[in-house]
């Protein structure tokens, strides 16, 4: 009989968003420019934010309509380079311009992850066998709340392994899954102030797009001085911090080679990640292509596979689509054989492994 008590870290990458109907991260960077929205005033201010990015990309990347779009890792990495020491990129972007651009491009993401999941039968089964059968963790380089959709649709609690409060001021509760964001996510305002991450309840949508956390007017003056949007942001003034005098906002690490990770809410996050990973009899990955830039992911799951007593003991499982050059990562990172390594989605993996994978 399996022991119910096995540890699991489920490993999430955009892949699995991405079988739940969430974009890819390369739908992303193409459809990067495009502005949503019915209201006049949203309209108005996602057109101007397109259009700065796209002045961006033209004068810094050589882009234009119809070729090849920067990849957002070099877009994040050659903004934060330049911004974070202080230093001009070409005559037209001073470091607190770099910073506006950063802060939009990440609000114009977030917006772009602002998509209900669609969960397939295939995926309800697979969240209802590994949470009969494991203590389940969750450890996820995701921004979106997919998987807490998911979880929620259940009336399945969850946590973020940290110390958060409501939009009331009112502490969140800390029990049922741990969902460990090792980059930040949609659903997190943070205070610069007090250094609370405060979120917002699932059917209230993402805290960072709905409260306009990302948009300072004083951006929108930068660019334009007598600024319209930046005077209609103004009238909105729900992005203060309600445990303390100070401001909303939020902190994620993006696509960029130099990550950002020093804040203290990432610091508890990765202290619980590692905590998770340690105890864990197993690792499944799923939708996670272990990119070389994630140095600070290698070394925290080098690390933690090692400093068990058996490292061999532990079991690491990887679900891929179609991604030879990740598969191939996996192998040379872990020495995992051929079978730990399933590169046909996770619908399949569903259907021909997860029995198997249960019964182990
Ligand atoms: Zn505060």
């Amino acid at each position: 009989m399996p022991n119910r008590a096995t540890s699991l870290v489920l490993f999430l990458g955009s892949g699995y968003s991405a079988e739940l109907g969430l974009p890819t991260t390369n739908a992303l960077r193409e459809k990067l420019l495009e502005c949503s929205g019915n209201d006049p005033e949203v309209r108005r201010r996602e057109k101007f934010i397109s259009a700065r990015v796209s002045d961006f990309w033209r004068r810094v990347f050589g882009w234009e309509p119809g070729s090849l779009t920067p990849s957002l890792e070099d877009h994040f990495t050659q903004v934060d380079l330049a911004a974070n020491s202080g230093h001009h990129l070409g005559g037209s972007y001073s470091p607190k311009k770099l910073r506006a651009i950063r802060r939009w491009t990440i609000h114009r993401v977030f917006k772009l992850l602002e998509i209900q999941p669609t969960i397939h039968s295939p995926i309800e089964e697979f969240l209802r066998k590994i949470r009969q059968r494991f203590r389940v963790s969750v450890v996820t380089t995701n921004w979106d709340i997919a998987f807490e959709r998911c979880l929620d649709l259940r009336k399945t609690p969850f946590n973020y392994g940290l110390h958060a409060i409501d939009v009331s001021g009112r502490r969140v509760a800390t029990e049922g899954i741990p969902i460990l964001k090792l980059h930040g996510s949609t659903n997190w305002g943070y205070c610069d102030c007090c250094q609370k991450v405060i979120t917002l309840p699932l059917g209230m949508g993402q805290i960072v797009v709905n409260l306009r956390l990302l948009l300072d007017p004083d951006d929108f003056r930068l660019f334009k001085k007598r600024s319209r949007i930046a005077t209609e942001l103004e009238q909105f003034q729900v992005n203060r911090c309600l445990a303390c005098p100070g401001r909303m906002t939020t902190r994620v690490a993006t696509f960029s080679y130099r990550k950002g990770l020093d804040a203290p809410v990432f610091q508890a996050v990765w202290d619980e990640a590692r905590h998770a990973l340690a105890w864990a009899n197993r690792w499944l990955f799923i939708g996670y292509s272990l990119p070389e830039a994630d140095i600070e992911i290698r070394h925290l799951l080098k690390t933690t596979q090692l400093a068990r007593k058996r490292p061999a003991s532990l079991s690491i499982e990887v679900v891929l689509k179609d991604d030879p050059g990740a598969a191939e990562r996996y192998a040379r990172f872990f020495g995992l054989r051929d079978e730990q390594v399933f590169n046909c989605g996770l619908g399949s993996w569903i259907n021909s492994r997860l029995q198997g994978y249960c019964a182990k």
